[in-house]
């Protein structure tokens, strides 16, 4: 794992640099993660917010309040989330792993708000994989 990790938004208005080494990551199953991505659970970095340097496009960035607690931070342009900000965890900032630009160089550790978890989550790693999209 790199010192510096880089990501950005899907149009790359948005780009950021993470200034520590990503160690925490979390798949969080709750439902509001769900609706927040807008798929069936959110993949999150935890880090501190002063590692957080978006170096391009700050101005692209929009936020909507999630709830009274929570922020989402994402391109205005395209639509890709690319953080969250939680008041009950102040100085940590939850990076969206998948606008990482080399998001497999993470792996999530844990699993949390499993009450909430689709449970055909829990059986992915059976289905039947094709390397692209399939043929008709
Ligand atoms: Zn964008
Ligand atoms: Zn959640």
């Amino acid at each position: 794992m790199p010192e510096k990790t880089t990501g950005s938004c899907l149009c790359k208005s948005v780009k950021y640099i993470i200034n520590e080494e990503i160690q925490s990551v979390v798949n969080c199953h709750c439902n509001t993660c769900k609706k927040i991505t807008g798929g069936a659970f959110e993949t999150i970095a935890v880090i501190r917010e002063k590692s957080l340097e978006i170096v391009e496009g700050e101005g692209a960035l929009s936020t909507y309040q999630i709830s009274e607690n929570a922020r989402k931070h994402f391109c205005g342009n395209c639509g890709t989330p690319i953080y969250n900000l939680h008041k009950k965890y102040p100085g940590r900032c939850m990076v969206q792993i998948g606008s990482l630009d080399q998001p497999g160089l993470v792996a999530p550790a844990v699993n949390i708000f499993c009450e909430s978890i689709l449970p055909w989550v829990r059986e992915i790693g059976v289905l039947t994989c094709f390397e692209r999209l399939p043929e008709k």
